[in-house]
């Protein structure tokens, strides 16, 4: 009805520095409530077409900048984002289903600081350089932006992955055209509206909104994108490799884990227990971080076992926007019968779920009724090989299993087709450094979880991802380099 559509949030696309309208919208939930109350352009070619034209028309301008003047437009976005950080957390948590809390603490902060950090960090690389006197000769090197970067970023962290993007690309003096998730633009669209007080030039970020299909697609195969830096799913990875590929593009890929968390008897398990339940179930376990695969050692697997359990039964599931809820809800009703549908499929195959899905009730306030929940979900006694140990679950869903040696437990943890994060739990240091080289994975923590320098490499493994995204490795994915020789 009219009076309905009235009520909703129409999103625009942001080109050239003006918001445009699209001729068609996508409906977007509440993951909360189940009610759609946005809508979201439905680009494709055309729009994509003018976002990489105003892209390339501020490129020239836009990299002849310094450093220094970069820095401080991104310095000043940082600062008006922050200014309206608790509007932006609202507007995630409502758009997403995390929780406020969650949204307000880790999300919009991170988003902050990542225009903060490379802010700084662009006004601190050097090039190299190499005299050989036997052959007469200095040899240099010199960076420059690429051109037109495209950006592409999923639901699960959506304003806090797609600035881990922007920020770099255009620190670095690339013109950017992005494309957030289609389930979650909310928070990019509102950024848009601060672009211009923070003096970033028209052009300098253009957002298409939209699905991966169309407007994706359309990005990832435009011609004069010569870079595409993605976050997502495997799957998507391996068709955007194939779509660019004729284009010879830079591409990064940040994608999919099943991350194990490796706990020996010698852990401290007061430690230990609430950080894996928050590795387990943080955002819903919708973070391509979170430990899915919990290895104990024999000795300890009983006690882990009930203590483990009893500290994720007060994890408290419900609407996000109380503060006293760990869990909210998940991002679409799909993705929830997807999820709910691993517990399933763990049962018939003998596991055992020991709290959460079909286990223990789940009482919700009743405008949350048709909100897409689930309680965090425990499994044990899971074979390695079942789908429930090697699949991305990406839901509020852990296997715990038991192990007896260090040589084995490296081998199952290695065994699966991702290589993102590891959590090792462990007070002897020789051991830790040990498991730490052998493991298959972009990262480890060893006694903690998610505790990130920005300035390190972060990326993933086999499966998880090409190209390590950081201070250098960032600067150097969005910069072409180029050896100059002189002979004197
Ligand atoms: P997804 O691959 O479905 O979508 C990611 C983005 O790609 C969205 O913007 C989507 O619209 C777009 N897309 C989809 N098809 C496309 C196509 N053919 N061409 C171009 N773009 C396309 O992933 P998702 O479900 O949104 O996100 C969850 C996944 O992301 C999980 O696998 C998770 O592990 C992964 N993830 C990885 C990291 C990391 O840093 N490694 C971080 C967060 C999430």
């Amino acid at each position: 009805t009219m009076a309905h559509s009235k009520a909703l949030l129409v999103l625009e696309n942001f080109i050239g520095g003006r918001f445009v309208p699209c001729s068609s919208y996508i409906d977007s939930y509440n993951p909360s409530t189940g009610d759609v109350y946005c809508r979201v352009p439905d680009s494709g070619k055309e729009e994509v077409e003018a976002a990489v034209k105003a892209a390339k028309d501020a490129f020239p301008i836009w990299s002849s900048k310094s450093p220094l003047e970069r820095s401080q437009i991104l310095n000043k976005l940082a600062d008006l984002i922050e200014h309206d950080l608790e509007v932006f957390a609202q507007a995630e948590s409502k758009d997403q289903g995390k929780t406020i809390t969650f949204a307000r603490t880790v999300d919009i902060p991170r988003a902050v600081y990542n225009f903060r950090f490379f802010a700084s960090s662009i006004l601190h690389h050097v090039t190299e350089c190499t005299e050989v006197a036997t052959m007469g000769c200095v040899h240099y090197t010199s960076r420059a932006p690429v051109g037109v970067a495209g950006l592409i970023s999923p639901w699960n962290l959506p304003l806090y992955l797609l600035t881990w993007k922007i920020a770099p690309a255009i620190a670095c003096g690339n013109t950017v055209v992005a494309k957030p998730s289609e389930m979650t633009s909310v928070t990019a669209w509102m950024m848009c509206k601060l672009l211009e007080k923070a003096g970033v030039p028209p052009g300098v970020v253009n957002i298409v909104f939209g699905t991966g299909a169309k407007a994706g697609e359309a990005l990832v195969c435009h011609p004069e994108v010569p870079l595409i830096s993605f976050t997502g799913s495997t799957l998507t990875a391996q068709r955007i490799t194939e779509r660019s590929a004729p284009h010879c593009k830079r591409l990064s890929l940040e994608l999919g884990g099943k991350n194990p968390a490796i706990i020996f008897d010698d852990a401290d398990l007061s430690q230990c227990i609430p950080t894996t339940v928050r590795s387990s179930f943080a955002n819903q376990g919708e973070i391509c971080l979170c430990t899915s695969r919990i290895f104990v050692q024999r000795g300890i697997y009983n006690e882990f076992l009930k203590r483990f359990v009893a500290e994720a039964k007060k994890w408290k599931t419900g609407n996000p926007s109380d503060p006293t809820v760990n869990v909210g809800a998940l991002i679409s009703k799909e993705h929830l019968e997807k999820v709910r549908n691993y517990v399933k499929k763990a049962q018939a195959e003998g596991a055992r779920v020991l709290c959460g899905e079909g286990v223990d009730p789940l009482a919700l306030p009743p405008g949350n009724q048709k909100g897409y929940f689930m309680l965090p979900t425990v499994i044990a006694e899971v074979k390695d090989e079942s789908c429930c140990m090697q699949e991305e679950i990406f839901g509020p869903v852990t296997c715990v299993v038991a192990f007896d040696t260090e040589e084995e437990v490296i081998k199952r943890a290695n065994g699966v087709k991702y290589g993102l994060a590891a959590t090792v739990w462990s007070s002897n240091v020789g051991r830790v450094h040990r498991v730490a080289h052998r493991l298959q994975s972009g990262l480890v923590w060893t006694n903690c979880w998610l505790v990130r320098d920005l300035n390190l490499p972060f990326g993933g493994m086999k499966a998880s991802g090409i190209g390590r995204e950081g201070a250098k490795d960032s600067y150097e994915f969005f910069t072409e380099v180029k050896t100059i020789t002189i002979k004197h």
